[in-house]
């Protein structure tokens, strides 16, 4: 594994035709342990080149891949669940390392991803076309599916487990060659997915690594023989994947960032309401698209959850997350990062919000840490409620009914998630049928879609037709043949005329 070893920072390679080889980038970006700021690995900043020797393998490896029988090919998934399982802690433990989230949150995020693997095997009774028969007389009509060739996907650093199994999993069972480009903050956890997977038998060249940032991505976008790319990131690289990408004509489907808004409801269950908010906004540290990062307390709901919320958010312990103490929340992911969320603090007290809990107050002597923030009476063109902070920053809107907190998502450009909490099942049908949003908790935290299901973001929060996970992955990395076949029949053999001999009305009037 490319991670430090007695202090020896190694730099990771990249897997093309299924062996781990060297980079030909000239420059490098470190990977950091967040917990404690240290360097834990060095990661090449790739372009053309790794990329071009990589889709050049995985263009040779797809023919026979695709030949494979399916059911061969899931048995493959079927062995990457297992083996994902025996190194589950192992997986988790690199997600904390390298990432910062917690060791619960690794291993939960570890299992969504396994949850896809399991999809996955199933694909073989999801892959099947459709038939008509006598479409026309004596004429069957079929449609079949079959892999695109060499399919791409570009990951962010918040899931560095999860999200690449958002993707590579589904592509491959479905007959793809798959090359991956992981953030280059968090590459070590693909690296040793990529391993287990060649261990569960998948044959070289169908899944490489490259790694890089911009130029990376760019000649993903750009190189002819890539013919989908799945995307998940912040919004303005979203829409610039889409655009470039099916300029290119590729196939794309990119998810960007949010704001996830949490309405509350006066007749809320208010236990469960506080501890289900401040799990949906601090968990990761808020760096998660489903974060529940707008509060959006209806009437007299606001003070009641206000006075609970910041007393038991600010007993939250927070701290390093490698060590054997499991605190509640980790740490941002790098110093810069942990900047932007202070100046977005910064600026919401500057345009007048109340600064409830101040995580600006923590003081962790090394690492990217801050503590969970409450901005209470936030209003609706402050940049902290219009825009992605991506920290444990929750900013608060009060407003007087639920119309006033339907219209305020009605304006956000975004449109992933938003949750209501109430035990009115009147107000729970207004939600979730008029919220301007893909994916709806009623009385649910985090209502992210599991593998099964479409990860269904609007708006800004997704560019594209089909989405990731469920069956739109499997339509989206596959393309239909239709066939039709024409039957000549005994009397065709005989000459007759097929009228005389099939056509009913024909021989009626005789
Ligand atoms: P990011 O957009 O900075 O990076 C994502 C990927 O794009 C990385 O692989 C990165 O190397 C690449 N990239 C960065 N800059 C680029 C550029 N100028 N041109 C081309 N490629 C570039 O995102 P991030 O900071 O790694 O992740 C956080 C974001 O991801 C948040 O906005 C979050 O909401 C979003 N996210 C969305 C979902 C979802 O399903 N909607 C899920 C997870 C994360």
């Amino acid at each position: 594994m490319a991670i430090a070893q007695n202090n020896i920072v190694t730099t990771c390679k990249i897997l093309i035709g299924g062996e781990w080889v060297e980079s030909s980038a000239r420059e490098f970006s470190d990977v950091f342990n967040p917990s404690s700021g240290e360097v834990i690995a060095r990661v090449p900043m790739g372009g053309y080149e790794d990329l071009d020797n990589a889709v050049e393998k995985a263009q040779k490896a797809f023919p026979d891949w695709a030949d494979t029988p399916i059911v061969e090919r899931a048995r493959v998934m079927f062995r990457f669940k297992s083996l994902l399982e025996s190194r589950y802690e192992e997986l988790a433990k690199i997600v904390t390392k390298e990432h910062g989230k917690t060791l619960p949150e690794a291993r939960a995020s570890v299992q969504r991803g396994i949850e896809v693997v399991e999809f996955a095997c199933g694909i073989p009774s999801l892959f099947f076309g459709e038939t008509v028969e006598n479409i026309a007389r004596n004429v069957d009509c079929e449609t079949v599916r079959h892999p695109l060739g060499v399919c791409a996907g570009i990951t962010p650093f918040n899931f560095p487990a999860m999200v690449p199994m958002w993707m590579f999993p589904v592509a491959i069972t479905c007959g793809n060659a798959f090359v991956l480009k992981p953030s280059e903050k968090v590459p070590l956890t693909a690296m040793l997915m990529a391993e287990i997977l060649l261990e569960a038998g998948v044959p070289k060249g169908i899944f490489s690594i490259v790694h890089g940032g911009k130029d990376s991505v760019d000649a993903i976008l750009t190189h002819p023989l890539i013919k989908s790319v799945s995307f998940v990131g912040s919004t303005h690289i979203a829409k610039y994947i889409y655009e470039k990408g099916t300029a290119h004509g590729k196939r794309v489907q990119a998810n960007g960032g949010a704001k996830n808004h949490i309405i509350i409801m006066p007749d809320a269950d208010m236990d469960q309401t506080v501890q289900a908010l401040q799990a949906s906004a601090f968990g990761c540290a808020g760096e998660r698209c489903m974060a529940g990062s707008l509060a959006v307390p209806v009437g007299n709901a606001a003070d009641e959850l206000m006075e609970r919320l910041v007393k038991s958010t600010s007993s939250m312990k927070v701290g390093p997350t490698d060590g054997n103490d499991t605190p509640d929340m980790g740490p941002l992911i790098s110093a810069e990062h942990l900047a932007k969320v202070k100046g977005y603090i910064d600026k919401g007290e500057s345009e007048g919000a109340e600064v409830a809990l101040d995580g600006r107050k923590l003081k962790v002597d090394k690492g990217f840490f801050l503590g969970p923030t409450i901005l209470d009476k936030a209003t609706e063109n402050m940049s902290v409620v219009r825009e992605e902070i991506f920290g444990p920053v929750l900013s608060v809107v009060r407003v007087k009914t639920i119309e006033d907190a339907i219209e305020l998502g009605s304006k956000c450009p975004f449109g992933n998630g938003a949750v209501i909490y109430t035990s009115s099942g009147r107000a729970a049908r207004e939600f979730k049928h008029r919220f301007n949003a893909g994916l709806i908790g009623i009385n649910v935290g985090v209502p992210a879609a599991m593998a099964w299901v479409p990860f269904t973001g609007w708006n800004t929060s997704f560019y594209g037709d089909l989405h990731m996970q469920g069956k739109e992955s499997i339509q989206f990395y596959t393309q239909q043949k239709m066939i039709m076949t024409r039957w000549f029949t005994s009397s065709d053999e005989k000459g007759e005329k097929k009228e005389k001999f099939l056509d009913p009305i024909w021989k009626a009037k005789q």
